[in-house]
């Protein structure tokens, strides 16, 4: 049996070979536990830390489905359903041509802490597949995810697992998931899927609760040192829901927002992003961010294909796109014009190199994922809780809940990274505030 965690982080990292991201969340979480373990050896004998890292379950399955030309394609679906100590799995979906199994893994395990951090009594999962919706019709769109849930309606349930959406999944595929899950199983099971549509089971404030989360924990971050975000300099990547929701929130707190991003490219905008043309060119239209430097005119700038959004000058950074798009040059960038707080709102934008950076400034505070963009999950588990009382809260009600979840995610971190010795490492205090949570939870269990 191991007795360290280097030998066990060795041991995990043979056992899943060839997953890089799946290495780097492992070892991001386990490097903060030496505190803990030295307290509680006998995490050692009742093999705490392999039993979180090896998922209860992990199913991959083929997706086939017809094109707009008739011709048959295959696609490959996961879900890896990784721990339910403290609830049903949940955690979203994510269509994206890069998704493998590694992925996936890294997303389901970062999944059971932030699930943990909500103090909300869902597990942890994550599932998804290679498919690229780029392009694709509405017909095939419809096709592929009717196909995904022919196969993953067996696996999932409103007390098993719940997918919501992720990158490439959102309220479209949703509703086609659960109609085709309703048609299956012959059963009108609201709480199977969270992120629905408004009249149809859906919470108010799901879609924007994960952009708002991360301003909401920005904001707390920033008034640890007495500061807010009225009149502050904002950058933000990505143009999907975290990031758009994240520009409204911290509009609404008076920042001036910079930027935004998609595959194709980045934009500047030093008179601060128009919110509404970029919704309409994202979210509606489903176009690309270089169309809004055209509409907008003014000072807006398309930057060059190798141009960052990370070498604008800010206060505030939030990377809202995908995993590893913040790296140690973006973090040396960032902390030379004197950012004051990076938080992320994509799920491990920053790579390890840029945390440590970042970390080791005395200026920038850094607040990673699992706590920052928990507000997505919550509000999915808000959604469930409406969807098991039959009932459906007002925004104002549901925004307020999600409030009190964020302050209390910003109050568990510090608290206990406090008790570690250091108030604001946010990494150590959501690893260490997460993993007690879901430890107590499994030894209470019993070996399962
Ligand atoms: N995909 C989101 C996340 O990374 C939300 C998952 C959910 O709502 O279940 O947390």
């Amino acid at each position: 049996m191991e007795r360290s965690i280097e030998a066990i982080k060795s041991d995990i990292f043979a056992r899943n070979a060839g997953e890089p991201e799946f290495h780097q969340a492992v070892a991001e979480v386990l490097d903060s536990l030496q505190p803990v373990i030295e307290r509680h050896p006998e995490y050692f004998e009742l093999a705490i830390i392999r039993r979180l890292t090896e998922p209860e379950r992990q199913i991959i399955f083929r997706v086939p489905w017809v094109d707009d030309n008739g011709h048959v394609q295959v696609n490959r679906g996961f879900r890896v359903e990784f721990s339910s100590a403290l609830g049903p799995y949940k955690g979203g979906l994510r269509f994206h041509p890069s998704v493998n199994l590694g992925i996936v893994k890294f997303l389901g395990f970062e999944q059971i802490f932030k699930n943990a951090l909500t103090g909300m009594p869902i597990g942890g999962g994550k599932g998804g597949s290679d498919f690229d919706p780029r392009g694709r019709s509405e017909r095939e769109i419809m096709a592929f995810c009717q196909s995904f849930m022919t196969e993953l309606y067996r696996h999932i349930g409103e007390h098993t697992d719940v997918p919501a959406g992720d990158i490439g999944v959102g309220g479209r595929e949703i509703g086609y998931m659960f109609g085709q899950y309703k048609r299956l199983t012959n059963r009108f099971e609201a709480g199977v899927l969270t992120g629905k549509g408004m009249t149809w089971g859906g919470s108010l404030v799901r879609p924007e609760a994960t952009g708002y989360g991360t301003v909401l924990f920005a904001r707390a971050m920033l008034e640890t040192r007495g500061e807010s975000l009225e009149g502050k300099r904002v950058t933000v990547s990505g143009s999907g829901n975290v990031a758009i929701y994240a520009i409204e929130k911290a509009q609404e707190f008076g920042a001036l927002v910079l930027s935004a991003s998609d595959s194709s490219g980045a934009i500047h905008d030093p008179d601060g992003i128009d919110l509404d043309l970029l919704k309409q060119i994202k979210l509606v239209e489903r176009g690309r961010i270089g169309e809004y430097v055209d509409r907008r005119g003014g000072r807006a700038a398309f930057l060059e294909a190798d141009g960052s959004v990370w070498n604008i000058p800010t206060d505030v950074a939030l990377p809202c796109a995908t995993q590893n798009e913040l790296d140690g040059d973006a973090a040396r960038a960032l902390i030379e014009h004197g950012v004051r707080v990076v938080a992320e709102g994509a799920n491990m934008p920053c790579t390890p190199e840029a945390v440590e950076l970042l970390q080791a400034d005395p200026v920038a505070l850094f607040g990673p994922a699992k706590a920052a963009n928990a507000g997505g999950v919550a509000t999915s588990a808000l959604e469930m809780q409406q969807n098991a009382s039959r009932d459906s809260w007002s925004f104002e009600h549901t925004e307020e809940r999600l409030s009190e979840i964020m302050a209390d995610v910003h109050d568990r971190c510090r608290t206990t990274a406090k008790e570690y010795g250091d108030p604001d490492n946010y990494v150590l205090g959501a690893n260490i505030a997460g993993f007690t949570k879901v430890v107590d939870a499994m030894i209470a269990q019993g070996v399962v």
